[in-house]
């Protein structure tokens, strides 16, 4: 047996969380899938990658989420997300929101944005929450120098 994981973990500094293979679950009867209803849900977006998600009935989770070279990445702060490999319900309430073309709590268009574009985008947006983002700002600022 291996000591390795089967996928390695992304070693892009700047990715936003781990990949998730929303298209193994979009259709299926998966729960979190099922659960995923934007339309019922408060979105509200926390910086370039984040959204903060209040499903229906249920508490706020922070959220993150990218696509990196044609893959989704990302990652949550729920249970259901640290102790199941598949994607929770608040990650599939944005993937299905983006796809949808449905807007935020703004009334901004909820986007999964490429990290491949968004590294070479120098305005930072104010963000208040996650690693994720320090990391992707001592990313541009090493990228800078
Ligand atoms: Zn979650």
């Amino acid at each position: 047996m291996s000591i390795f994981p089967a996928s390695p973990p992304s070693t892009e500094p700047q990715a936003p969380g781990k990949p998730v293979d929303f298209d193994r679950l979009a259709g299926s009867e998966e729960t979190s899938w099922q659960r995923a209803q934007p339309q019922e849900a408060l979105i509200e977006s926390t910086g370039r990658y984040g959204y903060r998600v209040t499903l229906h009935g249920g508490e706020a989770h922070l959220v993150a989420v990218a696509v990196d070279d044609g893959q989704h990445v990302g990652q949550c702060d729920c249970k259901a997300w640290e102790y199941h490999e598949n994607p929770c319900a608040h990650l599939c309430t944005i993937r299905k929101a983006a796809f949808l073309g449905l807007e935020d709590a703004r009334g901004e268009k909820v986007r999964i944005p490429r990290l491949d574009l968004d590294a070479h985008e120098a305005d930072e947006r104010a963000v208040a929450d996650g690693g994720y983002v320090d990391q992707a700002r001592r990313a541009d600022m090493e990228a800078r120098r």
